[in-house]
């Protein structure tokens, strides 16, 4: 497996693999890499002859006051996960590699990234839809893979590459989750040992609202309410949303009559963790 900081060590494999007729599959990652993104990189092997993974923390998907400073880092760990996991490429560039000093063209989207993450991520998703779209044009890749955990990113990019005809399937992973339910993120880490206990509010949380919907509540606002009230036995818990959208359109549900994604974002302490299902009618 290599490591390159470079587009054009990127392009040149990449281009060394087509002309051998082999297909890419794309992981794209912020490294500090966990078995949710090994599961990724897995299935990327599974389904294609090569696959690039990218380890980039994206300064233009945080905002302000966000935790791009601390976000953790360790690439020389990513690697032995890509590895072990089969990538062939990883790919960590410099922010300087991926924006010039007068960088000034962006990929941005309304309507499905002004609500959930959107409404307290003002400019995270045009930072993702930007980034997204540049590595795609690097990789080129066949088939990537994006983890359901992150939900209306897979739905945001799906809409993006339909809209913008990026050739490239869009392939969608399963949640994986620690022993204990609580979903594996890199932002884990940044937990006490109180506040990981605490953080089980959210899986213990969304269980709930999931059996009342299979026992046939179809009121979204009673499946709503179910879960505020769970999260809030949490004193280190503080909600910034709860909410049951339609799984394409995202729109917020009054009674829910199609398919829909359960999501939520809770605070634990200073750690603002997402999870979230979907429900299948
Ligand atoms: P990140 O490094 O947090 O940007 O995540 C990179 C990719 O891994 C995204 O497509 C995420 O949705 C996916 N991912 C992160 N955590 C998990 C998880 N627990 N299960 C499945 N996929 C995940």
């Amino acid at each position: 497996m290599n490591l390159v900081h470079t587009i054009s060590e990127v392009r040149s494999q990449v281009k060394e693999w087509k002309k051998q007729g082999l297909t890419v599959g794309f992981v794209p990652t912020m490294g500090y890499l966990h078995e949710g993104h090994q599961s990724l990189i897995e299935r990327a092997a599974k389904e294609n002859d090569r696959v690039v993974v990218s380890v980039f923390v994206n300064p233009m998907q945080f905002g302000p006051t966000e935790d791009l400073a601390s976000y953790p880092r360790d690439i020389e760990r990513d690697c032995g996960i890509c590895e072990k996991a089969g990538a062939n490429l990883v790919f960590n560039p410099e922010p300087s590699e991926m924006y010039a000093p007068d960088f000034c063209t962006f990929a941005d989207m309304t309507g499905l990234t002004d609500v959930l993450c959107g409404k307290s991520r003002p400019v995270h998703f045009r930072g993702v839809c930007t980034v997204v779209s540049k590595l795609f044009n690097i990789v080129a890749p066949d088939r990537a893979y994006f983890g359901e955990k992150d939900a209306q990113q897979l739905a945001v990019i799906r809409r993006m590459v339909r809209d913008l005809n990026f050739d490239i399937e869009i392939v969608g992973c399963p949640i994986i989750r620690e022993d204990d339910g609580l979903a594996k993120s890199s932002r884990n880490t940044y937990l006490s040992e109180q506040e990981r206990k605490a953080a089980l509010i959210l899986s213990r949380s969304l269980e709930l609202g999931k059996t009342a919907l299979q026992n046939g509540e179809r009121d979204a606002e009673k499946i709503r309410q179910i879960i505020c009230d769970s999260i809030n036995t949490e004193p280190l818990s503080r909600i910034d949303y709860v909410e049951v959208s339609d799984l394409f359109t995202l729109e917020r549900q009054d009674t829910i009559k199609s398919d829909v994604l359960v999501a939520i974002a809770v605070y634990i302490g200073k750690t603002r963790l997402i999870d979230n299902f979907t429900f299948n009618i």
